[in-house]
């Protein structure tokens, strides 16, 4: 059985997520990589009202429909605003704290690992934003997420997932790429998180680029369609079985 749960003292995010909700304002939330230089995610960022959203993320929403699964949802901002729009959800993450406080922000709410074999369900919607195929880790977890989806989706349900195409942190000035082919995929990602004194362990975070994660679906009979191009190298995709 694959399941991974945080432990509250190892969750940064959801401890920046608590405080943010009890007092309107929050610390650093800093992420370090192996690959890139220390960045901060603005923990006000997760609390984004369906206004603030990006507008692929909007067409996600619009797009949701049924019994909704909001997988990695953080502090809620999705299924929010889903049940703002009369639709049904069921948030899933697994800290402990961003939980907790879905809960108290009147969602239905659970801590679960996505790759639980024992969570199980009939989605018509599995939702995955904010880079949603971080949570797959690397590619050699297609396989097991594809798996997953299966046992979890409706007849006719689909998957909406967003992601990005790192491609353009390799960008020569000449405007070609400087990818190692016989290297990891350019967009296996790993990060760890602090926020105040709690630090979190390190983490696999997948980016994939629209081409890549059509291959890999259709492997396991998936179809998978361009939904909507962002402003920057990211899109929205609808996964369905073929
Ligand atoms: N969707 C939210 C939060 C994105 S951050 C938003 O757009 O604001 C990614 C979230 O995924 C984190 O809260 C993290 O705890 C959660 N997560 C990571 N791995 C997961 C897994 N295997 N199953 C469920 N949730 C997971």
């Amino acid at each position: 059985m694959s399941k991974h749960l945080l432990q509250a003292e190892k969750d940064p995010m959801g401890a920046a997520i608590t405080d943010y909700f009890k007092n309107r304002k929050a610390g650093r939330l800093r992420v370090f990589s192996s690959q890139f230089d220390e960045d901060e995610i603005p923990v006000q960022h997760l609390f984004r009202t369906f206004k603030e959203m990006s507008p692929l993320e909007r067409k996600a929403l619009d797009l949701a429909g049924g019994h909704i699964l909001d997988v990695g949802a953080g502090s809620g901002c999705h299924s929010l605003a889903l049940k703002e729009m009369g639709k049904e959800s069921l948030a899933i993450d697994i800290s402990p704290l961003a939980v907790e406080v879905m809960k108290e922000r009147g969602l239905n709410a659970q801590q679960t690992d996505l790759f639980d074999e024992h969570f199980c369900g009939q989605f018509d919607t599995i939702l995955m934003l904010m880079n949603g195929s971080g949570i797959v880790g690397k590619l050699s977890r297609f396989p097991e997420f594809f798996q997953r989806i299966k046992r979890l989706l409706a007849p006719g349900g689909c998957v909406l997932l967003d992601s990005s195409d790192l491609k353009y942190l390799y960008e020569d000035e000449d405007g070609s790429y400087v990818i190692d082919i016989a290297g990891d995929y350019y967009g296996e990602v790993d990060f760890r998180m602090q926020y105040k004194q709690v630090k979190g362990d390190a983490f696999d975070w997948l980016y994939v680029d629209f081409d890549t994660l059509s291959l890999y679906a259709s492997q396991f009979g998936f179809k998978v369609e361009k939904v909507m191009e962002g402003e920057h190298y990211d899109y929205l995709a609808k996964l369905s079985l073929m």
